[in-house]
């Protein structure tokens, strides 16, 4: 990388107070950050520094027009105790993929990269140890300049955060197909990982927990007939011994979970067609017995199988084995961990 990152240290760590057997959700944070700015054109003075407040000037416009887009990654350690990355570059090159369609700076990947690997060097006795636990990163970028006005911004600041996560909760999930709300239309910002489009889910995902499901199953803006995604993860069935997963259309997110499970089931010998599929053929197949599995991907929980479908008035309820499921959480726990050999270089050490 061209700029050096300085790194200021904390005298006052807080990791002595981290009990990593209990680690609340999203609420616990490391003890630095890395930050860089972007004006005049260029990214500038990338440091790792105290994690601390960030003073925002009320017309900030990301606050008022929403150029903030974000990413989420998790580091890992290995049986050798290194910290590792799964997959660090399709992260910077998704990142960059919502700057553009957001109207926002792209940056370097290099940049990208060595920020998230040097803050995970500096904070690498956060990573949890624990089986199944991570040091959570979210990597994000929001308009700072403050002007009252639509047009671009034109500063900005980049910043990773990282917050150690423990095991996920691995129940099995309930989801609701919603026939009322959509999640991302073509020609929208689906494909971003923008913040506005999490903003847009918070109801519906509401109203669906209100009616007894854990996550809503997003169908298509038009027809509101094909099965887009569900909650923050991109979704598998399992029909007949074969996989069916949504085509990422342009109002799907592209998944890295997603990419890689459509790896590892071809690996093992599966037919995947990614191919559109609509809710009524998810409930067929299941009145016919051919639906054997389905399953959420995404890089919190990995694997989410489900359990039920919730759709218009009629529920389907899954098979309770969920074999190939398991198998893939397993398999992507493993080489994450270094306990599975990475065939496909996925695994980068910090
Ligand atoms: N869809 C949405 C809307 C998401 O927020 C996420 C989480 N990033 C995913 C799918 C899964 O993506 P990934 O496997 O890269 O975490």
């Amino acid at each position: 990388m061209e700029q050096q990152i300085k790194i200021t240290r904390t005298s006052n760590s807080g990791l002595q107070h981290i009990d990593f057997d209990n680690i609340p959700l999203g609420t616990v944070f490391t003890d630095h950050m890395f930050v860089c700015d972007y004006q005049n054109g260029n990214w500038q003075n990338p440091r790792i520094e105290p994690l601390q407040m960030i003073p925002t000037h009320p017309a900030a416009m990301a606050l008022h027009y929403g150029q903030a887009i974000f990413e989420g990654m998790k580091a890992t350690v290995g049986q050798d105790k290194t910290p590792l990355l799964f997959r660090p570059e399709e992260n910077a090159k998704r990142f960059n993929h919502s700057a553009v369609r957001m109207g926002m700076p792209t940056v370097p990947e290099t940049l990208f990269v060595e920020a998230v690997k040097q803050i995970v060097g500096v904070e690498h006795n956060w990573i949890p140890p624990q089986d199944g636990s991570a040091l959570y990163l979210r990597p994000f970028m929001y308009a700072d300049e403050p002007f009252i006005g639509m047009r671009a911004a034109t500063s900005y600041k980049f910043i990773v955060i990282c917050s150690p996560a423990g095991p996920f909760f691995t129940k099995k999930i309930r989801l609701y197909a919603e026939t009322e709300f959509i999640r991302a239309a073509d020609g929208g910002t689906g494909e971003a990982k923008a913040a506005g489009n999490y903003a847009a889910a918070i109801l519906p995902t509401e109203k669906a927990k209100a009616k007894g499901y854990d996550q809503v199953l997003w169908l298509d803006a038009n027809e509101h007939k094909y099965v887009q995604e569900v909650g923050t993860m991109n979704i598998f069935f399992k029909v007949s011994g074969k996989f069916i997963t949504p085509s990422t259309s342009g109002s799907i997110l592209k998944g890295i979970t997603r990419d890689s499970v459509i790896t590892l089931l071809k690996d093992k010998g599966f037919e995947v067609e990614e191919r559109p599929i609509t809710i009524d053929e998810v409930i067929q197949f299941s009145k016919e017995g051919k639906l054997e599995e389905a399953f959420g991907t995404g890089t919190a929980v990995a694997i989410a199988m489900v359990e039920a479908i919730g759709y218009k008035d009629e529920v389907i309820t899954l098979p309770t084995d969920n074999p190939v499921s398991q198998d893939m959480k397993t398999t992507l726990d493993d080489i994450k961990t270094q306990k599975q050999e990475d065939k496909h270089g996925w695994i980068i050490p910090v």
